[in-house]
């Protein structure tokens, strides 16, 4: 998978060279590419923003550097358009399904709003160019689009084939099955008069994953009864029947 972002903040995006997305970076299995919005304006002061029209607080970013910067990072391919995401509070929200329909792609790219957000005719252009999405970390307002961007591409980026070392525990993570993961614990087996659950220590692997998927069941409705509603009975297993 290839991704481009573009920010005025490039330096925000430096996480991006650590720890499991930095290694596929190295092992080739992931081309990331930061661009510096500002390397696309054509005036001495590389201006980005301009006063709002209608009036109002804050400044917008200006359309064409964008124009300009989005056109150079589309990889020009037969047929089919890259995805173009645009951080947005006003967007689709994120989640673990559209991460996995996401590390479907070819290329990924990533426009980093800032101030008030980008001349809104940047959205209307760029569907001639690309699938457009805004997307939404969630209902709250960040300074810019660079952490969603961070949090996007580390989600995306360890569901592409060889990233995580072990793909099973993709598989049972929170959010795959539409449920969160069990509670998980290590050695010591009695810590400050806290134990380990018992059945974890039975060796009885039938009574194990038995338990983790009440405990399943019993976080996601204690912690997100919304999950819940949304969870399809239809497709529950004997198993899971008699976990509830
Ligand atoms: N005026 C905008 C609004 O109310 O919808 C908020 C602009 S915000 C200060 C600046 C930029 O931060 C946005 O253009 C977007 O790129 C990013 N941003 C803010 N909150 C976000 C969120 N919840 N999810 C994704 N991106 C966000």
């Amino acid at each position: 998978m290839r991704i481009d972002v573009v920010s005025i903040f490039p330096e925000y995006l430096a996480p991006l060279e650590l720890s499991l997305i930095g290694k596929a970076r190295q092992d080739g299995l992931l081309e990331l590419n930061v661009h510096d919005l500002r390397t696309f304006t054509t005036d001495k002061h590389r201006t980005v923003d301009d006063t709002p029209y209608g009036g109002g607080a804050g400044m917008v970013m200006k359309p064409e550097p964008w124009a300009q910067a989005l056109e150079s990072v589309a990889a020009a391919r037969e047929g089919s358009k890259p995805v173009l995401i645009v951080p947005s509070p006003a967007g689709e929200k994120f989640n673990q399904a559209l991460a996995y329909e996401l590390a479907e792609e070819e290329q990924l790219v990533f426009a980093c709003g800032r101030y008030e957000g980008i001349d809104e005719r940047v959205i209307d252009w760029a569907q001639e160019h690309f699938t457009v999405r805004p997307v939404s970390l969630g209902d709250y307002v960040l300074n810019g689009g660079e952490v969603a961007v961070l949090a996007m591409v580390e989600a995306i980026g360890r569901l592409l084939p060889g990233v995580v070392g072990n793909p099973e525990s993709l598989v049972e993570e929170s959010h795959s099955d539409g449920l969160l993961e069990y509670p998980v614990y290590t050695k010591p087996s009695a810590w400050r008069e806290h134990d380990v659950p018992p059945i974890l220590l039975s060796g009885n692997h039938g009574k194990i994953a038995q338990w983790r998927r009440h405990e399943q069941f019993r976080r996601t409705a204690e912690r997100r009864p919304d999950l819940m509603e949304g969870f399809d009975a239809g497709v529950l297993s004997r198993a899971d029947r008699t976990a509830l």
